[in-house]
């Protein structure tokens, strides 16, 4: 896309209108209650949060995506001069309250932005976001794919959230005097919390900001600020630590639960080297623990590092081979990580580049979305022009294209993946549900 149009995620200048796919703190980075650089595109409950993060923020600025929508965008062409249209569609990406990705088609071409997003093979939300994608993309081909490669490695693998979901109420049921305490971040992981407390019919505690969010959201009867009422408490992720476990078991038997697609990672005591390797390898290598330590089977890829914190692999990012099953719908041809990282990030065509447009016939062909036609449901059935690999001139157009849209350059940011590297006993991430 031609820099001086638009920017997902970014927020310094040269843009003309500026698009926000969620409220994490490492998409806003830049974003300020004094920020008037232009139209802000986001979706409906986005823009009901971003006053209560951005307090002064000029709402006159705020554009509401509808979900499932094209909506058109009149802008100046930088290289011609000319009005040029945008056309943006926002998907929803079931991360966290709010979270959508982003279709966007124009002169560029077709670019697909994910934010952070998890579409498991079994949610009704992703079926449903699959079904949008597909019938939006038409005959297009994706040029660009900017994804959410937060667990784009093929070690992460990890169950739906209902199955963990089921998980934290498993080791809750199994500690009923205890006081339990649920790291979260200031947006998302809602659904698990509603889960607990329908489950075990009790009120969950949380922060007053927190409260503030949860009514904001809708949700008015079932959180509460008065720990009296409750002995599960959500927590901010920043202030759950061992050490703050361990201060609370001196007064009152208390278990940690921290759901997380990424393994724990604890700064090395300098009396205990080998802590350091234990603990980051915990959740892939099961063969360190001893038979005392070992979590109770019923609890599946649960795992027990400390007597008093459970790491449950409960994620609202998607996992690899969701990644790789998106990849497969959408077919691009050319993909980048939206997440980097000077350590760890790898290209997602290290993994992905067979998958890319070209290198594979259509999964579009057998992917067959349900509609429902005046009260009955029917099927889609692929048209000539979703077979895309077959399409050798139209596949090598669109690659020219895409050679050109990487020489003029995009405005969508990678996202600071420090909230990937986890120090010390605390997991200081800068938010984001991971
Ligand atoms: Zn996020």
């Amino acid at each position: 896309m031609e820099i001086g149009l638009i920017s997902v995620d970014r927020w310094t200048q040269g843009s003309q209108v500026y698009f926000l796919t969620h409220l994490h703190s490492d998409h806003t980075q830049g974003l300020s209650s004094t920020w008037a650089r232009g139209p802000l595109f986001c979706s409906r409950l986005t823009a009901k949060l971003l006053p209560f993060k951005f307090p002064d923020l000029n709402l006159s600025l705020l554009r509401v995506l509808e979900i499932d929508s094209w909506q058109y965008v009149s802008l100046i062409s930088p290289s011609s001069g000319d009005k040029t249209i945008v056309e943006v569609m926002a998907i929803d990406a079931h991360h966290c309250p709010g979270a959508i990705m982003l279709l966007f088609r124009g002169e560029f071409g077709c670019l697909l932005y994910t934010g952070d997003f998890r579409w498991e093979t079994s949610s009704e939300r992703a079926k449903a976001g699959r079904t949008t994608l597909i019938e939006a993309l038409k005959d297009d081909v994706v040029d660009i794919l900017y994804m959410d490669n937060t667990f784009c490695n093929p070690s992460f693998a990890f169950p739906s959230r209902q199955v963990a979901a089921q998980q934290v109420v498993d080791i809750i049921a199994s500690h009923p005097n205890h006081d339990i305490i649920i790291g979260i971040d200031s947006l998302g992981k809602e659904e698990l919390l509603l889960h607990i407390s329908c489950v075990f019919n009790i009120k969950i505690w949380v922060w007053p900001e927190r409260l503030q969010t949860m009514h904001l959201l809708g949700f008015h009867d079932i959180f509460t600020t008065k720990t009296s009422l409750t002995r599960v408490r959500a927590v901010p992720r920043y202030s759950f630590s061992i050490d703050t476990l361990e201060g609370l078991n001196m007064i009152r038997p208390t278990i940690g639960i921290m759901p997380s697609g990424l393994p724990w990672v604890v700064r090395p005591h300098k009396r205990d080297d080998n802590l350091f390797g234990s603990l980051l390898t915990s959740r892939y290598n099961r063969s360190k623990w001893s038979d005392g330590d070992k979590p109770n089977d019923n609890l599946g890829s649960v795992e027990r590092f400390h007597k008093y914190i459970y790491s449950v692999p409960y994620s609202d990012h998607s996992c690899f081979m969701e990644i790789e099953e998106f990849i497969k719908l959408v077919q691009p041809t050319n993909i980048k990580g939206i997440v980097s990282s000077s350590s760890c990030y790898v290209d997602p065509l290290y993994y992905f580049g067979r998958l890319c447009a070209g290198n594979q016939p259509s999964l579009r062909l057998h992917y067959r979305p349900e509609r429902k036609v005046e009260g009955k449901r029917s099927v889609a059935v692929p048209t000539k022009s979703n077979i895309v690999s077959s399409n050798f001139t139209e596949t090598n157009r669109k690659r020219k294209r895409a050679a050109k849209l990487n020489f003029l350059g995009f405005h969508a940011s990678k996202v600071n993946a420090l909230r990937r590297v986890q120090r010390g006993a605390k997991i200081a991430q800068s938010e984001c549900s991971c």
